[in-house]
């Protein structure tokens, strides 16, 4: 069989999926007999796509399974954290910090940008879509926009951002839970009808499934739902994926597929929407009588976060190239407004605009190769994220 297209832990991890040039900058660097110089070297973005005021660092963890026992340190902000690009003078907030010999990290620059520019931008539209439906429950169905060999990081950052379920049973084992699903279309064009392909599926499916029917494949909406509630005994919901060309009124066809659900007896089937939904459409039906939003391509194909790794300091000298400013710094953090600033120094008195006092906010995640955190559970990392998006938004 011929290989895919895909770059295996191997390749990554053996640095060949890097830019060709950190590779022969090494071996000059070790030629020349350079590579021993001690170096920081921090990874931070200057502005944040599409004018976003906040955005969520993600994928901290798989960086340290990748440096995992390279004789380097690591410091990090948690994963998680929501940051702003700059601080209120300009100055980039370091996101990561490595100290090491730049001959032993250099070359998996390529490799840790990666893993921390696109999971950050997917957790960080999950979670604005997260704020724009209310909180109400929403689940990440975009894999099929995106190459498989990233569905579990897409599944992960869209999780930790906000979704609630994922719908591919590799990036479900990653989060540690279930993976949902509801029915394709497919079913029922294969099944020959709506309540053969629903009873079918109540028949065949494991009882712990929730029974979710996608009602829009043949008939009306409300014809669809009525389907679903005859021929599913623990119908949990009921799906629109209703086609643009149909839609009309969408809100008030949701609304009509309510009150028919309410006054039939089914008050606690749920009603999900899926199909090119977004941050602005989902805003739009968060007030309705929707239970659940599917979101696919928006959240999967979140713009990447623009982050940079630069040295900023040499054999204990300040060093950086121009646009970049110098020397190791260390990230503060309001624990009020969650506003963010640098210093020098790891044991600074900043006093934040809003009257509290900034505190430290990066950790040593790896020291001389040893992980020093445990690991934090996607979920974890979740519930962190969902505490600071309330504030976030009570600030706001
Ligand atoms: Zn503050």
């Amino acid at each position: 069989m011929s290989k895919l297209f895909i770059a295996d832990e191997d390749a990554v991890r053996s640095g060949r999926t890097m830019d060709i040039y950190f590779e022969r900058t090494k071996k000059i660097l070790e030629e020349k007999g350079l590579g021993g110089s001690d170096v920081w070297a921090e990874f931070t973005g200057s502005a944040l796509p599409a004018g976003w005021p906040w955005a969520i660092f993600c994928g901290l963890e798989e960086v340290v399974r990748l440096t995992e026992g390279l004789p380097i340190d690591l410091y990090a902000i948690p994963e998680g954290t929501i940051f702003k690009a700059r601080s209120s003078n300009s100055v980039r907030i370091p996101l990561m910090n490595i100290h090491g010999h730049y001959t032993d990290f250099g070359i998996d620059e390529t490799a840790i940008l990666g893993m921390i520019c696109q999971p950050s931008g997917i957790t960080t539209v999950a979670a604005r879509t997260k704020i724009a439906a209310k909180w109400k429950t929403l689940f990440a169905f975009g894999n099929r926009r995106m190459h498989p060999g990233i569905a579990g990081v897409i599944d992960r950052s869209a999780y930790i951002g906000g979704c609630d379920a994922v719908s591919s049973p590799f990036g479900a084992e990653i989060i540690g839970q279930k993976p949902l699903g509801t029915t394709p279309h497919a079913l029922m064009l294969m099944m020959g009808g709506n309540e053969a392909a629903f009873k079918a599926f109540d028949e065949i499916i494991e009882p712990e499934v929730p029974r979710i029917m996608l009602i829009d494949t043949f008939s009306d909406e409300r014809t669809g739902a009525m389907d679903a509630c005859r021929a599913v005994k623990d119908l949990k919901g009921v799906r629109l994926d209703t086609p643009g060309s149909r839609r009309g009124n969408f809100k008030e066809l949701i609304d009509e597929v309510r009150w028919e659900l309410d006054m039939k007896g089914f008050k606690d089937v749920g009603i999900t929407v899926s199909g090119g939904l977004n941050e602005r459409t989902v805003a739009e039906l968060a007030d309705t009588c929707v239970t659940s939003f599917g979101v696919g391509t928006s959240i999967a194909n979140a713009p990447t976060l623009d982050l940079s790794m630069d040295i900023v300091e040499k054999d204990g000298i300040p060093i950086s190239k121009r646009g970049k400013f110098g020397g190791r710094k260390y990230a503060y953090r309001c624990p009020d407004c969650l506003s963010m600033d640098v210093s020098l120094s790891p044991n600074d008195d900043i006093k934040c605009s809003c009257g509290c006092h900034m505190e430290p906010i990066e950790q040593c995640v790896i020291k001389g190769g040893k992980r020093q955190l445990p690991e934090r559970s996607a979920t974890e990392i979740r519930d962190y994220v969902m505490k600071q998006l309330k504030q976030i938004s009570e600030l706001e």
